[in-house]
């Protein structure tokens, strides 16, 4: 039922220990070297990585000389305005577009963290969850650190200020080796950019080339948006500083495998990225190809749950014949319904967001593809909804397996109790409480096999258990209860 890390860790027996502020977070970073507008050209690249972050949005911008910056609660829109972004001149600059969910949504967690130190001055922006986050703080914190935050980010900051007199790259060496997890992220010092992706390289971080100039981001579409041009993909366990010498790539931690979250291509980064080398589009169409060799459902007509399910819906239509239709229509000024804080109000949002073409559907069998269950309830909210519409049959087809494993390293769902395929054992209770006439999930291999990436290589925690860094106890505090 559990099988390997966290199990020999003991954890089951000290499950329901969730520390619920202890904050998760999915989120966009970007950074600019060399370009006289770095702010403006940011708040371009942070505009085209909302999706992986909408509840707040942060610039730090320098010219070698002042630091400026500015972060807000919200949307990139809406925190940032002509005056703020006209104020904040300079070459450098890092951004970054926050994730979070329930309790630790505040200014004070929203990125970059920045620190002053002597005349030196750092901004961070990070993409991923650390597992010794509690230990390290309270290492620091014992050495008379003190934090504004609850983010597991800012101990990079305290890291470094406690190793800076080993010099800018002894202190980036040093501090990384204390930190254990997932990292992709960007720093930025006045005269320079430093990017980081941890050993096993879960979360995905791109190199571009822009004016003769550089640009970092965690998805390759925001290089399209400001015209630069994708160079190569920061390499896992890479630290890479960016200064007047051009760029410096060191490498203490190699590591001979990979843990690539496999959630990113699944669901979580745009179809138009490409992300640890594959196009997110093609390979959410190939797991819809897969999905149509390993079941077909007698229907009238395949549909996406829009937006996330639409290319798995495509490819399975395109494989296997039958005809695609767009069922339900998204309203598009409705957010993420996951960032909602409260359960009333997550359901208000699947109904909000949704609405069934009824001359489409009505009396028709349908399969819907879906990208992911999580905890069940958005599904079954809008499987009622189209039943209610008179929908005769609902087959549910999921482009990836049952998410049964909460994940440490920054996707939100941490906890099994969240889990609807962790509560039921069994695929057909799970259709039972979604209210489906069946339910069937992608097999492991099809989905690795979409991805064109080696299993060694991949992070897939969330399906099978198997965690490639076994979070620190402390930190570790999931409920493995059911
Ligand atoms: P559920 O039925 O589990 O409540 O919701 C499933 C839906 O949530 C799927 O359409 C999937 O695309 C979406 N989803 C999966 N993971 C996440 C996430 O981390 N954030 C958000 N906002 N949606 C997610
Ligand atoms: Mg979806």
């Amino acid at each position: 039922m559990y099988p390997s890390g966290l199990l020999s860790l003991g954890l089951k027996e000290r499950g329901g220990t969730l520390n619920s502020s202890y904050p998760k977070h999915e989120c966009g970073v970007f950074a600019v070297y060399g370009h006289p507008e770095a702010a403006r050209i940011t708040y371009f690249g942070l505009f085209a990585l909302q999706h992986r972050g909408q509840e707040s949005a942060g610039i730090v911008a320098t010219d070698g000389y002042e630091v400026r910056e500015h972060k807000g609660m919200g949307l990139v829109s809406e925190v940032f305005k002509e005056e703020i972004l006209s104020r904040m001149v300079g070459h450098l600059a890092i951004g970054h577009v926050r994730y979070s969910t329930t309790g630790s949504s505040t200014l004070a967690n929203a990125q970059p963290f920045v620190a002053h130190h002597g005349s030196e001055y750092y901004g961070i922006a990070h993409n991923g969850n650390l597992v010794n986050a509690l230990e390290l703080r309270r290492e620091l914190e014992e050495r008379g650190s003190i934090f504004q935050s609850t983010m597991d980010t800012e101990i990079f900051i305290h890291l470094m200020a406690s190793h800076l007199k080993e010099g800018l790259e002894g202190a980036l060496v040093n501090s990384f080796s204390r930190v254990s997890g997932a990292y992709s992220l960007v720093m930025l010092t006045k005269k320079e950019i430093i990017a980081v992706r941890d050993p096993l390289g879960f979360r995905p971080l791109s190199l571009g080339r822009l004016n003769g100039g550089w640009v970092v981001a965690s998805e390759t579409c925001a290089f399209d948006l400001v015209h630069a041009e994708f160079v190569r993909d920061i390499e896992p366990g890479e630290i890479l500083v960016i200064g007047s010498e051009g760029l410096k790539s060191l490498k203490p931690f190699p590591s001979s495998k990979g843990a690539m979250c496999i959630f990113e291509l699944i669901y979580f980064a745009r179809p138009d990225s490409n992300v640890f080398g594959r196009n997110v589009y093609l390979c959410r169409k190939e797991l819809g190809y897969n999905l149509a060799e390993e079941y077909r459902p007698e229907v009238d007509l395949v549909m996406p749950f829009p937006d996330s399910g639409n290319y798995a819906a495509l490819g399975f239509a395109q494989r296997s014949g039958v005809p695609f239709e767009m069922g339900m229509i998204r309203n598009h000024y409705v957010g993420r319904t996951f960032i909602q804080p409260t359960q009333s109000i997550r359901d208000f949002g699947v109904r909000v967001k949704l609405n069934p073409v009824l001359p489409l559907l009505k009396g028709k069998k349908v399969a819907i593809i879906e990208d992911s269950i999580i905890r069940g309830t958005t599904s079954r909210n809008r499987v009622r909804h189209l039943r209610e519409k008179g929908v005769r049959e609902i087959h549910m087809l999921v482009s990836s397996p049952p998410t049964r494993f909460p994940c440490p390293y920054g996707i939100d769902f941490s906890s099994r109790g969240e889990l609807i395929a962790a509560k039921k054992g069994e695929i057909e209770d799970i259709a039972r409480f979604i209210g489906l006439d069946s339910l069937y999930y992608l097999s492991l291999n099809g989905m690795i096999k979409a991805t064109g990436l080696k299993k060694e290589d991949l992070c897939l925690a969330c399906y099978t258990g198997h965690y490639p860094i076994v979070p620190t106890e402390e930190t570790s505090k999931y409920r493995l209860e059911k």
